[in-house]
């Protein structure tokens, strides 16, 4: 069924905003403000993108042909509390900053691990974010989304393909998630939230332009002294550090001293700057461990 009469206003050469704040612009750009203007959408451009808090993204300097799509619009971005059941029903827009507060002020207790991660509650789901308190899949119940031909599901935690830093739920758009919580002390759940914030704050540059973690965690396929044992998941920063990659710079993008798995962009950088910067970093690592490191950036750009 074509959607055409509801499709939003395309803005032309869009700004894409991301926490690297560097990169293209978008050809189109849409800020549906109902479910029939995102369907719409779909009609119009079935490859359509869709942008979160763009906290793991990366543009390309070229920019994205394919439309760009903002779940902003308040419809997408309502945050429900149950009564007394601990579900929480949360639209993709959402802030998880915001959500992880008031969960939090309210005593429920699953999402205070999460403190610190930038993210929109889709964007969030969709990388399973999480580090070492544990990742958004914790506590999914259930996650509604739209296929690309304009279908809408439920799906049950189960019948998602949650694993380290992914979902699985990558060609499709979300449109709602379901948390389960459990009941807290809102006192010693502000606590774990601040214990938590401090540790980020401690072991990563958070005031600093970036996308966050560059490269996932390798699982070993043989013991290096030192960093693991075969079959374990090790830090790729740990990886990096010991390849001697930190201050390692290519432009205005530069290796953070803090931790070596962030890469942080100065105002002049370009986005080609931290892919050719990311590049020489995988090789060095190969180069020194054997160990080929998997970008977890999302990079966008014209295919
Ligand atoms: C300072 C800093 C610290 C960070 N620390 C952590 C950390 O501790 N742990 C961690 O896991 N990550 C961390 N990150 C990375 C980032 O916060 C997470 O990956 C986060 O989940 C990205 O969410 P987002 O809304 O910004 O998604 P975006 O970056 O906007 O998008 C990421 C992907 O999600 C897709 N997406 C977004 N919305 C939808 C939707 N509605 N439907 C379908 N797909 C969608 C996008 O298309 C894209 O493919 C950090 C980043 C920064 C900048």
């Amino acid at each position: 069924m074509p959607h055409a009469a509801t499709i939003p206003e395309i803005i032309r050469n869009a700004p894409i905003p991301t926490w690297f704040g560097v990169g293209g612009r978008a050809d189109r750009m849409v800020r549906p403000q109902t479910l029939d203007e995102l369907r719409a959408c779909l009609d119009l451009d079935p490859g359509l993108r869709v942008l979160g808090s763009g906290a793991n993204l990366l543009v390309d300097d070229e920019g994205v042909g394919d439309l760009v799509v903002r779940l902003d619009a308040p419809r997408f971005c309502r945050v429900e509390f149950g009564e007394d059941d601990g579900v929480v029903r949360a639209g993709p827009g959402a802030a998880l900053a915001r959500l992880i507060l008031d969960c939090t002020r309210r005593g429920l207790a699953g999402v205070q691990g999460l403190a610190g991660v930038p993210a929109s509650v889709a964007g969030a789901v969709r990388m399973n974010a999480g580090g070492r308190f544990g990742e958004i899949a914790d506590v999914v119940r259930s996650v509604t989304i739209l296929e690309r031909d304009g279908t809408m599901r439920t799906l049950r935690r189960e019948e998602i393909a949650f694993s380290y830093r992914t979902s699985g739920l990558d060609r499709v758009v979300i449109l709602e998630v379901e948390l389960v919580l459990s009941p807290g002390d809102p006192t010693v759940l502000r606590r774990r939230l601040l214990e938590v914030m401090a540790h980020k704050k401690s072991a990563q540059p958070m005031g600093a332009k970036s996308a966050g973690c560059c490269f996932r965690n390798p699982v070993l396929v043989r013991t290096i002294e030192g960093i693991g044992s075969a079959g374990q998941r090790v830090s790729a920063g740990l990886l990096l550090d010991r390849a001697g990659c930190k201050g390692m710079a290519v432009g205005g993008a530069r290796v953070s001293e803090r931790h070596a798995n962030f890469i942080t962009a100065s105002r002049d950088a370009g986005a080609g700057d931290i892919l050719c910067l990311m590049d020489i970093l995988a090789d060095r690592v190969e180069q020194t461990f054997g160990v080929r490191l998997e970008r977890e950036v999302v990079v966008w750009g014209r295919r």
